[in-house]
């Protein structure tokens, strides 16, 4: 039994050769594993809890590839379906010069978009302690209608729902499609870790407070990520800031993936018998933040997303010598 089901897309990211290139200028290209609901899903496994994968690739070469990299770490991929009509999703992405990444996706549909309600393990979405989606499965149908029906089972379970919307403008219609495609699973999640510039573009405010407007009865916490300055929390009528770690970062990569699947092991590490979670106790939610700052923090010490996770012992090995 998964203590963390992860739902969304699991795509190939090619990546150039060389850093500070467009994707013009780029002459060669690495495959990497990437999709956001997946890095946190071998986070979590690295953290040495129990994660599985929900999801759809393409019953192709790519899709086999991708689905392997998730169960060499111990991910139970159970419920990820092969499509045979359409083919593992592309993203193509640079980090030019300036800093600004470049995306490009191949999509036209891709097999993720293809994934169908009737396609799901309820069962086992019931059975988890967090459900953790990202707004990308929430586009187009049928996706968008199988990402609805594992937050209706985990929100009637009782399981705690985690969302990071993670925005990629280029694959919504519009800006505003994006806001209020994003904003449709906002009241039924529980836990969400956004980040400034995700906050900026939700509430078109540069004020970190402005969180407070996006605070609901059913959410419990919300996580502002800062980059290298760490993070700020909100919980109703709570709120507080904890720093990061000065690390000499290489690739930010999945940064917020990796936080997030800290947090959600350390939200399933405090879930207590009689109900009481990381809310109840400031000090554990302080020291769950630190942790899940520690661990992003490491993530970008090392190039890629998923080859960056550190494992436990590392996390732990780093905070000792913090
Ligand atoms: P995202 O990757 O989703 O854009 P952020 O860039 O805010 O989100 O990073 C997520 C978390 O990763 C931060 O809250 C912080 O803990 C850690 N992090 C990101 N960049 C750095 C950095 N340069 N140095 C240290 N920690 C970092």
């Amino acid at each position: 039994m998964a203590d963390i089901v992860a739902l969304g897309e699991l795509l190939v990211d090619f990546v150039p050769d060389r850093a500070g290139v467009t994707l013009g200028e780029a002459d060669r290209f690495l495959k990497a594993a990437g999709g956001a609901p997946a890095n946190v899903a071998v986070g979590v496994r690295r953290l040495e809890l129990e994660a599985s994968f929900v999801g759809k690739v393409g019953d192709d070469p790519f899709g086999r590839w991708l689905v392997g990299i998730l169960e060499a770490d111990g991910v139970d991929v159970h419920d990820v379906r092969f499509e045979a009509a359409a083919r593992t999703a592309l993203a193509f992405v640079s980090l030019a010069a300036s800093g600004e990444r470049d995306f490009m996706f191949y999509r036209h549909p891709s097999a993720d978009q293809l994934h169908r309600p009737d396609e799901l393990d309820l069962d086992a979405i019931r059975a988890a302690r967090v459900l953790h989606h990202g707004s990308i499965s929430l586009i187009q149908e049928p996706s968008r209608s199988a990402t609805l029906a594992a937050i209706a089972a985990a929100s009637a379970a009782d399981v705690r729902v985690s969302y990071d919307p993670n925005l990629r403008l280029p694959l919504w219609p519009s800006a505003e499609a994006a806001r209020e495609g994003i904003l449709s699973a906002w009241s039924t999640a529980n836990l969400i870790k956004v980040s400034e510039e995700e906050l900026a573009f939700l509430t078109g405010s540069e004020e970190l407070a402005a969180a407070e407007d996006l605070m609901h009865d059913a959410l419990e916490l919300l996580v502002v990520t800062l980059g290298a300055k760490g993070v700020a929390w909100f919980a109703l009528g709570r709120t507080g800031m904890v720093p990061g770690f000065e690390v000499q970062a290489v690739d930010t990569t999945g940064a917020g993936d990796a936080f997030v699947a800290a947090l959600l092991a350390a939200w399933c590490r405090n879930l207590r018998p009689d109900g009481s979670t990381l809310m109840d106790d400031e000090m554990a939610l302080s020291g769950a933040l630190r942790e899940a700052n520690a661990y992003a923090a490491l993530t970008t010490t090392r190039k890629g997303a998923i080859p960056a996770l550190p494992t436990r012992t590392e996390l732990r090995a780093f905070l000792a010598s913090s």
